[in-house]
């Protein structure tokens, strides 16, 4: 035999079992950004590697060593997205669609990062993105916080979820508080880890996101951002809040958050769980009102966020929220004798026709009832629809309940359109 090939480590197929719940989040998500006038954008999954490298940063884990970066045929060097913030605004740029305009835009589909794979982690994986473009004013940050409240509401896991906030302050409060963290970090220099060691010149925040608890100890007594905020950056700050406040969303700030990509300012926020391990954020964003420059558009602010499905599933299965998810047959078709087959192929092009909202299966192959029966059921059909010689010649159908008690019954075949919805009530 030959050898079997097998998927990139990695990267997960989504086998049949497991996208009914896949579809719902994705249905929800779908009817939560619409309900905030979101408008989707859809981009390619590969693009020039100097996209990524100017907006997400250098000094960052994605761009120093989770990126799958190639050579095409050309020679040039493309990377497959580990984001998609960067390519919304490059197609913002690129098309017009951001200056001097306000867009509520979303996306959703498949990232790639080089990372070990554990659980929650993986190299292909799926996020959902919001960006607002065009509006400076705090009630947007609130207005994005808000609408990924109303999915964990929707969802039912609003109780399993924390907000984490910050503000990560003006690119020049922001510098000033570098040099005061430098001149802290260099005094302590011998108690930080490699990687901590090398942040602290290059990209000197990224320490205050350290998991190594020996460095969290040290940073105890570290300058403080907030103490650096000017009266604008405070203002706006407190303003996220009150409308945070005000919408009745719960949060905490945590001064340590601040995000493992480059291009934000003043608010930044994470959603966490405790449900899942270490891989606790669902869903990470802020605010980037440099980027749109940064990538070569006119200055244009921004905010958004992106949550990671693949984490939202495991919740929802971990919470047992998963449960109710319908299959793919609603109806399942069960023919015996001489010529059923022919009526029964009729009848389900009829059912598909005046009821198309119901999953009817057609069974295909013959057999004898027993079989067919092992197969309405396996297909998780709520109701079998039998037709054998009596039927035939009567011109009915019988309708047997798979999974309640409601009496079998055998109708008119014209009268199927009648009866069938009060099974699905
Ligand atoms: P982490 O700290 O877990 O590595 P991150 O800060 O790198 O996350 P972001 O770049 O902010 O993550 O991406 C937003 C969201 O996408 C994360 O909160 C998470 O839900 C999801 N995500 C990121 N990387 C992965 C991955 N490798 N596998 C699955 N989901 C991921
Ligand atoms: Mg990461």
């Amino acid at each position: 035999m030959a050898k079997k090939i097998q998927a990139i480590r990695g990267m997960n197929d989504t086998l049949p079992e497991q996208t009914p719940v896949w579809q719902k989040l994705e249905s929800l998500i779908r009817q939560t950004v619409s309900s905030y006038g979101y408008s989707e954008i859809r981009m390619p999954i590969v693009e020039s590697t100097h996209l990524f490298k100017r907006s997400i940063g250098e000094v960052t884990d994605i761009v120093e060593k989770e990126m799958y970066t190639f050579e095409d045929r050309n020679g040039d060097s493309l990377t497959l997205r580990p984001e998609g913030t960067a390519s919304c605004v490059r197609a913002g740029n690129e098309h017009g669609l951001l200056y001097n305009q306000e867009r509520r835009l979303w996306y959703t589909g498949p990232m790639f990062r080089h990372e070990r794979p554990q659980k929650g982690r993986y190299r292909q994986f799926h996020q959902v993105g919001i960006e607002a473009f065009g509006i400076a004013t705090p009630d947007i940050d609130a207005e994005v916080i808000l609408l990924s409240a109303r999915l964990w509401k929707a969802l039912g896991i609003e109780q399993h979820v924390e907000l984490q906030l910050n503000s990560l302050g003006s690119n020049e409060e922001r510098n000033v508080y570098k040099a005061k963290l430098i001149e802290f970090l260099q005094v302590r220099e011998d108690k930080l880890d490699e990687d901590s060691k090398r942040r602290m010149l290059t990209n000197p925040l990224r320490v205050l996101d350290s998991k190594n608890e020996a460095v969290q100890a040290i940073l105890e007594d570290a300058p403080k951002l907030s103490d650096y905020f000017g009266d604008e950056t405070a203002a706006h700050f407190a303003k996220v809040q009150a409308y945070l406040d005000a919408a009745g969303v719960k949060y905490v700030i945590n001064e340590r958050i601040v995000r493992g990509l480059d291009y934000y300012n003043r608010t930044v926020f994470e959603w966490v769980t405790s449900s899942l391990g270490s891989q606790g954020t669902v869903c990470a964003g802020g605010r980037y009102d440099g980027l749109v420059e940064q990538l070569g558009g006119k200055a244009t602010p921004g905010v958004g966020f992106a949550m990671g499905l693949e984490r939202i599933i495991l919740m929802l299965e971990t919470l047992e929220l998963n449960d109710d998810v319908k299959g793919d047959v609603d109806i399942y078709s069960i023919l015996v004798g001489e010529g059923t087959d022919i009526a029964g192929f009729k009848a389900a092009e009829l059912i598909r026709d005046q009821l198309p909202h119901l999953k009817m299966m057609h069974h295909c192959g013959a057999g004898n009832f027993k079989k067919q029966i092992k197969r309405a059921d396996k297909s998780g059909a709520k109701v079998a629809l039998i037709i054998g010689e009596s039927e035939l010649e009567g011109g009915c159908v019988t309708i047997k309940d798979l999974q309640g008690n409601v009496e079998q019954q055998t109708v008119a075949i014209d009268s199927l359109v009648k009866v069938l919805p009060t099974y699905f009530a």
